[in-house]
């Protein structure tokens, strides 16, 4: 969708293109039909083209929202024990391809608190030399 939107009022009459000061806005006539082009890599939002419009034709608001466009979503893995996100199933995978072996997914808490608890329960027998 562009962010650049006019209404049934736009006439065609190019005063938004001619006052642009960041050149965002082109037109091109063609097979007897005029159309009015905007380059948001180069709008700078900054209304001129709302303000100089004859026709009030430039739905500017549309410039405004939506400033954070949705990119991708992606599954979520979380902790085991309390539900913290923690990162994403493909980065997951990706890194279970790269390391050829799966982590459990816990927080850096309940990493530690696991971690602890293994090594309780599976203490090194007589003649095991820790590191
Ligand atoms: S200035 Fe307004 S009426 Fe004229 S072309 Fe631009 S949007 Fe349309
Ligand atoms: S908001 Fe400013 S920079 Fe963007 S198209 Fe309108 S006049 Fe050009």
């Amino acid at each position: 969708m562009s962010f650049f939107q006019v209404n049934d009022r736009c006439n065609g009459c190019l005063a938004c293109v001619q006052n642009c000061p960041a050149s965002a806005l082109d037109y091109e006539d063609q097979n007897n039909r005029r159309t009015l082009q905007h380059n948001m890599s180069l709008c700078a939002r900054c209304g001129q083209c709302w303000r100089v419009c004859p026709q009030q034709a430039i739905e500017f608001q549309h410039f405004l929202k939506s400033a954070w466009d949705e990119v991708v979503t992606l599954d979520l893995v979380r902790c085991g024990v309390c539900g913290e996100p923690l990162y994403t199933v493909p980065f997951k995978q990706t890194v279970t391809e790269r390391r050829k072996t799966e982590a459990d997914p816990f927080c850096p808490k309940h990493r530690r608190e696991v971690d602890a608890l293994v090594r309780a329960h599976f203490r090194p027998g007589p003649g095991f030399e820790e590191r």
